[in-house]
């Protein structure tokens, strides 16, 4: 057997057993299973986009935000959360609307919730299993922080609570104020003594290097927030929380809703926001736009 030249054949062969023992791994070495294994650290932060639910929004329901159903087209808002995976840690980033073990207990069709009179939820996929597909799972999370605690952002808060929590102490006040119907506390009862940061400055820089900074916006709740990326593939990209909900408010420049926290503190971080982002050349992202959330890559593909 020895001596016998490599024919081109077997060239070829020898090369396509490299190539699939570089793709799938050597059988029982390092073979792998992308659901069940845990992520590293990637060399560059990412974006990941999961599916949290769809809120269905009566015709009520869009007038607060002072625009027509014409103008609008779109009424649904999607619930979209998201995690940024940094050199350094992770950051989950909003939590959704349905508690994953609510959604878990519903065989089918998903789990439904009337989040107001105007506004019914529905979750069909669990976040806790979007993040176990990428490779995490809740307790891996680093940081946890929302753009504010109305429920639709902030139902899977208890699954953090290993991790640190970015938290407005404007915004914790309000989370465990007596008769505020606009959350549930039942969603964040284990961080009511987790481990925090109280973010009491303008700006957070999460991760120290300005790649994942947290603006303070005030007005919707009295502590709301919005999160701003550097990303290599996109560019500066602020991720906006409920500054605006349908894209004709901003284009035609309408008054914030009338049940907003604080309405003219919310028209004023309006104005410093798109201020801001002219300034910077960052592009916003309404995080309820129908017709921009349906355009983004969702997990498992992600931007970096
Ligand atoms: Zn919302």
């Amino acid at each position: 057997m020895s001596g016998r030249p490599i024919t081109p054949r077997r060239r070829n062969v020898a090369a396509l057993f490299a190539l699939l023992v570089g793709t799938f791994g050597v059988a029982g070495g390092s073979a792998r299973a992308p659901a069940a294994t845990r992520a590293q650290a990637p060399k560059a932060m990412r974006l990941y986009v999961f599916d949290c639910g769809l809120l269905n929004i009566s015709p009520d329901g869009v007038a607060r935000y002072h625009v027509t159903p014409a103008e609008v087209g779109e009424a649904r808002m999607p619930v979209p959360c998201f995690l940024v995976a940094h050199p350094k840690g992770t950051l989950m980033w909003d939590v959704g609307v349905i508690p994953d073990a609510s959604v878990e207990a519903q065989a089918q069709g998903g789990a439904r919730s009337n989040v107001n009179p105007t506004s019914a939820a529905v979750v069909t996929r669990t976040l806790k299993s979007q993040l176990a597909q990428i490779g995490y799972s809740p307790a891996d999370i680093t940081y946890v922080a929302i753009s504010h605690a109305h429920k639709d952002h902030s139902a899977n808060l208890d699954e953090f609570a290993s991790s640190t929590w970015l938290a407005r102490p404007a915004e914790r006040e309000f989370m465990w104020k007596e008769h505020n119907e606009r959350v549930d506390p039942s969603f964040y009862t284990k961080l009511k003594t987790s481990k925090s940061i109280a973010l009491d400055k303008d700006e957070y820089d999460v991760f120290g290097d300005g790649l994942a900074v947290i603006k303070s916006a005030p007005g919707h709740t009295p502590g709301h927030q919005v999160l701003i990326l550097r990303l290599a593939s996109l560019g500066r990209i602020m991720v906006a929380g409920d500054l605006y909900h349908y894209p004709p408010e901003r284009m035609f420049r309408r008054a914030p809703p009338d049940n907003e926290f604080n309405v003219k503190q919310s028209a004023a971080s309006r104005a410093m926001i798109e201020e801001y982002l002219r300034k910077t050349k960052t592009t916003i992202w309404i995080e309820h736009d129908f017709g921009a959330n349906a355009k983004l890559k969702k997990s498992p593909a992600y931007y970096d």
